[in-house]
């Protein structure tokens, strides 16, 4: 073993994030206590947990404590906990890289503006390099649990960092912050107090302050458990800054369910709705962040027993009293008492989203628009709550430009509508230009736009709300003969010309290329669209999956030509000449692939497609 220090470089996305952290303008900066102080507490919770089963350790797993000690001579602030602590390799890894999801992402929003960033380190939550918004070295040493030998890290948050062997009396963890000019009132006693007993009063260790060697260290928090205290005595605020602590979020909570249930099963839930989306909450696939634990000890957390998967966006804690505390990962499959506790606790948060969808709309918008995409899951992962999720589902819609409802859908149908009408694709306003829509608009149908990748999973499995079929408007069961178009003259009332020799002629020449060539009552002012068969599969599902690499059997559409439209009528009547149908190849060929690109898919065959427009293009220069 070496015993000289050992000099290393950050991670470049840590680089990044120390650089913001040293030439931060950010105005909370206190926060820092609050995140070294949430991860001793974690340390505790973590080493308690594991004495629990490793009776080696149970000696080092007791009265645990946090100490926060200023030094005003040699201006440093040391923050020191007995908890799991970290051995070398733990140093370098959890102090020299980031494993939070969403870190990328983050460090590429950064812009290099000093003042512009600052506001974003209260968005992501920085955890230990936020010391280095008020410190010009930090100093760690560190001994982990079961280990005899203790190590130092070092460094000044500018590129690099040192580790070396060290001397620690016991297990746990000192953080010594050398503070900056200017940063002296972190030295001071009652800012200390006062910062601790705002952001730390719900940690369930006690937190005391060393004024200096001869004063007594005095226990600052409450130091018992926020969620086994009762609500009454539980203010606004330290349920805030619970959520902080437990959701490493610094937003605000939209929702806050605090309950105690009690009968066949007994636990105490604290959970909370972000109020902002998450930087990851796409990136932990399946994974929750919600904290497990049994007569308030810790126990793990992102248990998938316990919580949907579109409910993964919540969090908080569940305290449980009926589960052993040794639990394992094993026991926590199949646990009928978890399943118990999962049942319950989605009930309550379906509950609490639909009062507050009826309190207050605007609101439950802003909710809808961070989590919806997440919570659709549920309607095809979860059919036991299907219905209470139709209800909470909204959607953006062709009528306005709001959030609509299944009901209010259903409300405001036209007469003669039997079908609920919904469209799948990327992007809203491409989507609401889509001819197939066009029919719809004309007789004032109201059609659906789902852009969410999930709507296509969902939308095959909800066959109904309200005794009203689903039908995508991209299908050719989509009918709309039954229904009046809401202007007198409007175009999909005009008489249809008579288009069959053109339909066969197309036919002929498109072969296997299409499933059929149809007339339209869809269109009014495009030639021609694309439609699915009633039971192949979406167009636009089936470019997804193109798109996330499977291979999909090839479906081949159904070309819709429009009777009312001008230059279908021409064509109709270069095909009844005799020897029409040889002259309309061509046009048969462009006709599909002007299809295929309003509709966004890539042409089979480029070349041909420009090879004809040029003949075409130089006809009709002859002509003109
Ligand atoms: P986060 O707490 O969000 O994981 P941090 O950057 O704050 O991120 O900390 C990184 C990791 O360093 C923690 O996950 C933990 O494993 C470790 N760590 C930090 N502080 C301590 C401590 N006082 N005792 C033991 N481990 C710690």
């Amino acid at each position: 073993m070496t015993t000289a220090p050992e000099s290393m470089a950050f991670q470049a996305e840590v680089g990044r994030l120390l650089d913001l952290m040293v030439h931060s303008v950010y105005s909370e900066k206190e926060v820092f206590l609050r995140e070294l102080i949430s991860n001793a507490s974690d340390a505790c919770d973590k080493l308690r947990y594991l004495a629990l089963t490793d009776a080696a350790l149970s000696a080092e797993a007791s009265s645990f404590r946090i100490t926060v000690a200023p030094d005003k001579d040699a201006r440093t602030l040391t923050l020191a906990d007995n908890g799991i602590g970290m051995s070398r390799d733990d140093l370098v890894e959890n102090l020299g890289t980031i494993a939070k999801s969403g870190t990328a992402a983050f460090v590429q929003q950064l812009s290099g503006d000093a003042k512009k960033d600052s506001s974003l380190i209260g968005q992501f939550g920085v955890g230990f390099y936020s010391a280095f918004m008020v410190a010009e070295r930090v100093h760690v040493v560190s001994r982990k649990a079961g280990e005899s030998v203790a190590h130092s890290w070092e460094s000044d948050g500018r590129g690099s960092f040192t580790v070396a062997p060290a001397e620690r009396e016991a297990t746990g963890t000192s953080i010594t912050l050398y503070l900056r000019d200017g940063e002296d009132e972190w030295l001071e006693p009652h800012r200390l107090r006062q910062i601790i007993k705002t952001y730390s009063d719900h940690i369930a260790i006690p937190v005391a302050l060393i004024e200096n060697a001869e004063k007594e260290p005095e226990t600052v928090n409450s130091a018992s458990a926020l969620w086994s205290r009762s609500r009454s005595e539980i203010s606004e605020e330290q349920y805030k800054e619970f959520y902080h602590h437990v959701g490493h979020g610094m937003d605000d909570p939209w929702a806050t369910l605090h309950w105690r249930a009690e009968g066949t099963i007994e636990y105490t839930g604290l959970l909370f709705i972000p109020g902002a989306k998450p930087f990851d909450l796409f990136h932990h696939e399946r994974k929750n962040s919600l904290k497990l634990y049994v007569r308030r000890v810790y126990i793990t957390e992102g248990v998938e027993e316990l919580l949907p998967g579109w409910l993964r966006f919540l969090r908080g804690v569940v305290d449980s009293e009926d589960l052993p505390l040794n639990l394992s990962r094993e026991m926590l499959q199949n646990n009928p008492v978890l399943r118990q506790i999962r049942n319950g606790l989605t009930r309550r948060v379906l509950n609490e989203l639909q009062q507050k969808a009826d309190k207050d709309a605007e609101s439950y918008h802003g909710f809808w628009e961070s989590f919806g995409a997440v919570v659709k899951e549920g309607l095809y992962e979860d059919f036991t709550h299907k219905e209470a999720l139709l209800k909470l589902a909204r959607f953006r819609s062709t009528k306005d430009d709001g959030w609509v409802s299944l009901a209010q859908y259903v409300e405001r149908m036209v007469e003669n509508q039997t079908a609920i009408y919904t469209i799948a694709g990327d992007d809203l306003e491409a989507l609401k230009r889509s001819p197939q829509l066009e029919g719809f608009r004309a007789k004032g149908v109201e059609v659906l736009l789902l852009t969410d990748p999930v709507d296509e999973f969902w939308t095959s499995s909800v066959q109904e709300f309200d005794g009203k079929p689903l039908k995508s408007a991209t299908r050719a069961g989509a009918d709309l003969s039954a229904i009046k178009s809401v202007d007198a003259d409007a175009k999909s009332d005009e008489p249809e010309g008579a288009i069959g020799s053109l339909i066969a002629a197309v036919k002929l020449t498109l072969g296997e290329a299409v499933k059929d060539v149809r007339v339209s009552d869809r269109l009014t002012d495009s030639a021609c669209c694309l439609v699915a068969d009633e039971h192949d599969m979406d167009l636009h599902l089936e470019r997804l999956m193109r798109q996330h690499g499977q291979t999909v059997p090839k479906s081949p559409r159904i070309l819709e030509l429009n009777p009312r439209h001008s230059m279908i009528k021409r064509l109709t009547q270069v095909a009844d000449r005799p020897q029409g149908a040889d002259q309309v190849e061509d046009y048969a060929w462009l006709l599909l692939d002007q299809a295929r690109i309003v509709e966004g898919e890539a042409l089979p065959d480029p070349v041909a497609f420009a090879q004809r427009m040029a003949r075409v293009m130089e006809a009709s220069a002859d002509q003109g």
